[in-house]
């Protein structure tokens, strides 16, 4: 199996290198804001929920979140591999992964964190509310609120995988292709 997290502050490019990765190598790509986002425009008790937390650019409960990435995992026992996408984003996200993935006798290969500055994905994320629909990214607190929660609470995982020799870090500046490329080039070291 290849297991692998793609890291970095929201705007990064996360997402739109997941899926090119899952993609090249047959992996099931599992983003927990684009499940909180399927949910959300359900209106399911789930979704409701989330809501609250993601218009004001706050991270949703850990344990709603888990919760939801089980359920997912448990759809795809057979894969030969995951990216996951926005997920861990807490240390006890990170623990329960562990804990998930030992159930199953997997493990986390790496964490690949793209490196963008803030004012980069700012700029970013507003050009993306222009066409994407999501009202997190069209209003500047609530960006900047994501970004000071990636900050407290994200940001200190890339040492909690760093400290397991998993922790990989990339330019996320440039074309999709180049930094597609480059991703691949580490992961391909990895596995050789
Ligand atoms: P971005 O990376 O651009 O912020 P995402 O689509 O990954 O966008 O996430 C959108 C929102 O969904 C986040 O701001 C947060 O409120 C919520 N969310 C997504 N993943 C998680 C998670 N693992 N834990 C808590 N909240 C999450």
């Amino acid at each position: 199996m290849l297991n692998l997290i793609l890291f970095g502050p929201p705007g990064s490019g996360k997402g739109t290198q997941a899926i090119k990765i899952a993609e090249a190598y047959g992996l099931i790509h599992i983003s927990t804001g684009d499940l909180f986002r399927y949910e959300m425009s359900h209106n399911t008790p789930l979704g409701l929920k989330a809501k609250e937390y993601i218009s004001e650019g706050k991270l949703v409960p850990d344990e709603i979140t888990i919760g939801m990435l089980a359920n997912k995992l448990d759809q795809h026992l057979d894969a030969k591999g995951f990216i996951l996408d926005g997920f861990p984003r807490t240390i006890p996200q990170a623990e329960a992964l562990d804990t998930l993935f030992e159930s199953h006798g997997w493990h986390i290969n790496m964490l690949l964190a793209l490196d963008v500055s803030e004012d980069e994905i700012v700029t970013r994320i507003l050009k993306r509310g222009e066409t994407s629909g999501r009202s997190d990214d069209t209003d500047e607190s609530v960006i900047r609120n994501r970004i000071h929660e990636y900050e407290a609470k994200t940001a200190p995982l890339y040492a909690f995988y760093d400290d397991r020799n998993k922790a990989y870090t990339f330019n996320g500046i440039g074309s999709i292709e180049e930094i597609f490329q480059g991703l691949c080039a580490l992961i391909d070291e990895h596995l050789s």
